[in-house]
């Protein structure tokens, strides 16, 4: 078994305060093949107190200076590339051709664009260049980084380089149930020689290091990604020190699909929400169909739906893996159960395991037809390969259905007619939305309206959210 218990603090790899072990299980086989610690409050205070040390001459480094360590970080990603992308395929359950194109790629990713990003950046502006006033962009500080499991790498490279980038010090804190690509990454930025205390890594729980951390006088901030339960209580653990506290939080999708969409609209909206084995925030996840097609679109879905092959993530190919852990694989067969109990018409998948699959936590591709946005399936968050068919008339009634949740992350559309396509956009009450299966190119902001969160992440405005502004008048 892989023995990872050691944290990172203040430039060196320390043993926790006590011994509190946890095992992490691959999910492909339910088997236990590493074990770290999570940390205690004593470990959290170490950690905050190294960081908060090392704040006062990092925040004074040149941009140029922190360009060539990331610079370095960069080249050190790329050479440990193959390892990052078994070491969260065997994490979470990516399918390794997929952890490696798609998981470990978007870490690699954010590095080359926030440096691309960074060397753009003036911390200096005039106001306006008639008058004497200066505005001046200065790190936050200390934060406290809150990671999940579905996307590790691609969560802590959206918050640990912009920190870095910005002369920011940090505590980074990965999902307890995948911690072993921040344990990687964390490897790689010792290997860089950032100094002491600027980046430092504790294992551990939302309980525990989670909200200690959020409650912490010397933590200026919270950048966390997670679920909208854990934001909410991350939020009110946050008030009393008034730290700055950026959500990044669940998601319901919708995906409209005009009859006068593209000839394989259905089929990539399928392969869309099945991919990552359902487990991305922004899954269009209810499909909204115009009635006109709705017949041949769910024939459509259903073909789509059993092609999609599952299977171990260690085999190579285009399947999906399994869910993450038992606890999110019970919710999902829960759910599934759910739409059937409502009334809901299971077109495609179930809650039976996948054929010749005995062990591991594995779901089938699973549609629902004739779903109402009522139901639990088309309302929460399900977060496993399941998508609901809403028929729809007009696009006012799309409209009105998609932006019916209480969510705001990522909507999807498909027509063909260009003034439509710009007209729904701008009504879809949510941060992106992505027309005829175009995606957001690197460097663009990704976040949610309303409870998908208040942050944004990527380019410039992830390098804003670590930052203050301040106006020095009299500047000549
Ligand atoms: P989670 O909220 O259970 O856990 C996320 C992280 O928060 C983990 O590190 C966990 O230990 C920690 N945590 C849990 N409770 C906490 C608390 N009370 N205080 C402090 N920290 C706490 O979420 P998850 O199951 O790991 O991830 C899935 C969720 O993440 C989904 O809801 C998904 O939509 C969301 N997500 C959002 C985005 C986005 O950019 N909006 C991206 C990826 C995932």
């Amino acid at each position: 078994m892989l023995d990872k218990k050691n944290f990172y603090i203040n430039g060196k790899w320390v043993k926790p305060s006590k011994a509190n072990d946890f095992e992490v299980i691959n999910p492909s086989n339910e088997e236990p093949y590493a074990r770290i610690s999570l940390g205690f409050e004593e470990d959290t205070n170490e950690a905050i107190k190294a960081a908060k040390k090392a704040f006062n001459k990092w925040k004074e480094t040149t941009k140029e200076e922190r360009i060539t360590l990331l610079e370095k970080l960069l080249k050190i990603y790329k050479k440990r590339f193959e390892e990052m992308s078994t070491t969260i395929s065997m994490e979470m359950g990516a399918p390794i051709d997929w952890s490696s194109s798609a998981q470990a790629a978007s870490g690699q990713s954010h590095l080359e664009d926030f440096i691309l990003r960074l060397k753009d950046f003036n911390f200096e502006n005039y106001f306006d260049i008639k008058s004497n006033n200066h505005i001046f962009y200065e790190p936050i500080g200390v934060c406290g980084l809150i990671t999940p499991w579905n996307w590790p790498i691609n969560q802590i490279a959206l918050k640990v380089v912009p920190a870095l980038a910005t002369g920011c010090t940090m505590i980074l804190k990965p999902s307890e149930i995948a911690p072993m690509s921040g344990i990687l990454f964390s490897e790689m930025i010792d290997e860089v020689g950032f100094p002491s205390g600027v980046f430092n890594l504790i294992n551990g729980d939302g309980k525990g290091v989670g909200t200690q951390l959020s409650s912490h006088p010397d933590v200026d901030m919270i950048s966390f990604t997670g679920s909208t339960r854990a934001g909410r209580l991350i939020s009110k653990n946050a008030a009393e020190t008034i730290k700055r506290v950026c959500l990044e939080l669940g998601g319901k999708g919708g995906n409209i699909v005009f009859a006068d969409s593209y000839k394989n609209a259905v089929r990539d909206g399928i392969r869309n929400v099945m991919s990552n084995s359902g487990q991305s925030c922004d899954a269009p996840t209810r499909m909204l169909v115009e009635k006109s097609i709705y017949q041949r679109a769910v024939n459509e879905a259903i073909d789509e739906a059993n092609k999609i092959k599952v299977d171990q993530a260690s085999k190579k190919g285009d399947h999906i893996g399994p869910v993450i852990s038992k606890v999110q694989y019970d919710k999902i067969i829960d759910l599934i159960k759910s739409g059937i109990a409502e009334g809901a018409t299971l077109a495609a998948g179930g809650p039976e395991l996948p054929k010749g699959l005995n062990k591991g936590y594995f779901i089938r591709p699973t549609i629902f037809t004739d779903v109402k946005n009522n139901m639990r399936i088309a309302k929460e968050e399900i977060f496993g390969p399941v998508l609901s068919i809403i028929p729809f008339e007009t696009e006012d009634e799309a409209v009105n259905i998609v932006n019916d949740t209480s969510y705001g992350l990522g909507n999807y559309l498909q027509t063909e007619d260009k003034e439509k396509a710009h007209r729904v956009a701008k009504k879809l009450r949510s941060g992106c939305v992505y027309i005829n299966g175009n995606s957001a190119d690197a460097g663009t902001p990704f976040g949610g309206y309303q409870q998908s969160g208040n942050g944004r992440e990527g380019g410039i405005w992830g390098l804003e959210e670590f930052l203050e502004v301040k106006t020095i008048t009299g500047w000549k």
